[in-house]
């Protein structure tokens, strides 16, 4: 485990003075809802990250990106896990990166040349559109969103939400149901619909935990009333939209598990950090409390029991496939979902009212990564899953 090599080590700590030095000193700007100063800072440090080479660390490098492994990109999303505005800097946030996926292996080369390349030079943002209000996200198979054809359109009619960064984002890629009696893991497709085509409408940001967030940083709630779009925005085979979501799913699990990470690296630095310096009493600073002492050596443990497993997931997926690593994958989707949010848990205990302000990052990611154990798959979908494999073997 480890076993990094030379150059990655180089990447590795360029990438980590580049987020402590020029990334974390602009976080206060999003906590504070400063968005548009915020957007104009992070494109100067996007630019710069581009030109010190260390753009989209997950793409190939004939994409124009670094071409690390999973076990690579893992080991650089938990550094840029850290700040609130790693991923983004570096062009891998979700949901473009995984859009980039699905767009380098399902894209036609006109879909490539209109949506990939402009994405992958950070012109324009996406967004992924497939959970709604009216169905369970959860069974992914089950949605009322419908795309029928019409001479050599499809015109798409529903109602979406919790579409990250629908906000600002050029194109969406959407999941209809094209072939209604079909099986049912062969009824929806993905479609490409450009924000601009008359139908699209942006309802709103949904408010989560009481912030709208904006651009990037949001949730879109979306109607899609009656968009056309040519068919040739099909993106894949038709009836294949299921099976091109799991794919996208295998490697976005790793990349989340591993910004966890760092988001509990960041937050143990904190802790640790206040629990020396606040005193309870004169010369008594509350890192001599045992209760403390053991939520330090707890978050220690599980952090490292975490990294572990989810390494041990990507160095599946790197050598066998997704296929193999399904196990794996499912385990650290709510294993390290539960550290995060007992680790953040302790950090803001830890740091009494300050912790329940905006002056650290740690009341954001309180309220904002909760959702970890709701977002691709709820973690209970996951336990069963992997728990009725587990017992089958033993029938
Ligand atoms: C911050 C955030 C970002 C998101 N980004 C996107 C995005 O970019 N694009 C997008 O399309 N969607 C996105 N989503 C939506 C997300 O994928 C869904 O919320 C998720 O799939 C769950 O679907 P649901 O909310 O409809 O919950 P439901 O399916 O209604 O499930 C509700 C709860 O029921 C329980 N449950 C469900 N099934 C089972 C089961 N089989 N066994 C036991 N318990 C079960 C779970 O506890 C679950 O949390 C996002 C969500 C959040 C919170």
């Amino acid at each position: 485990m480890n076993d990094i090599s030379p150059e990655l080590r180089m990447i590795l700590s360029t990438i980590r003075e580049f987020v402590q030095e020029e990334i974390i000193p602009l976080e206060p700007l999003l906590l504070n809802h400063e968005y548009n100063p915020l957007m104009a800072q992070l494109q100067e440090k996007r630019d710069k990250a581009h030109s010190l080479g260390l753009w989209l660390p997950q793409i190939p490098q004939e994409y124009g990106g670094m071409g690390l492994t999973l076990v690579e990109h893992g080991r650089v999303s938990e550094i840029l896990g850290r700040s609130l505005l790693g991923h983004y800097v570096f062009n891998c946030q979700a949901p473009d990166a995984g859009n980039m996926e699905i767009l380098i292996e399902h894209g036609t080369p006109e879909q490539k040349e209109t949506y990939l390349m402009p994405l992958l030079r950070g012109e324009i943002r996406s967004c992924f559109s497939m959970t709604e209000p009216e169905n369970p996200g959860s069974n992914p198979t089950w949605m009322s969103t419908k795309a029928v054809k019409e001479g050599s359109d499809y015109v798409i009619t529903g109602h979406k939400w919790f579409s990250t960064a629908a906000d600002g984002a050029t194109f969406a890629i959407v999941m209809a149901i094209t072939n209604p009696t079909a099986a049912k893991h062969e009824r929806a497709s993905q479609i490409i619909v450009p924000t601009a085509v008359p139908g699209f409408r942006l309802v709103r940001n949904t408010s989560v935990m009481g912030e709208r967030g904006m651009g990037w940083a949001s949730h879109g709630e979306i109607m899609y009333d009656g968009v056309r779009v040519p068919q040739t925005n099909l993106l894949g085979p038709e009836g294949a939209g299921f099976a091109i979501a799991q794919e996208r799913l295998g490697p976005g699990r790793i990349h989340h598990c591993m910004r966890w990470i760092g988001i509990c690296e960041r937050a143990f630095d904190l802790m640790c950090a206040h629990a020396v310096r606040r005193e309870v009493a004169p010369g008594r600073p509350l890192a001599e409390q045992q209760t403390i002492q053991n939520w330090v050596a707890e978050s220690r443990a599980e952090i490292n029991a975490a990294r572990l497993m989810v390494l041990d997931a990507a160095y599946k997926i790197d050598a066998q496939g997704q296929y193999a690593a399904r196990d794996e994958v499912s385990l650290i989707k709510f294993y390290v979902a539960g550290v995060l949010q007992r680790v953040l848990d302790r950090a803001l205990q830890a740091h009494g009212a300050l912790g329940m302000t905006d002056e650290t990052p740690i009341a954001y990611w309180y309220r904002h990564e909760r959702a970890a154990r709701i977002y691709d798959g709820p973690d209970e979908v996951h336990k069963r899953s992997v728990a009725r494999r587990i017992l089958q073997r033993y029938a």
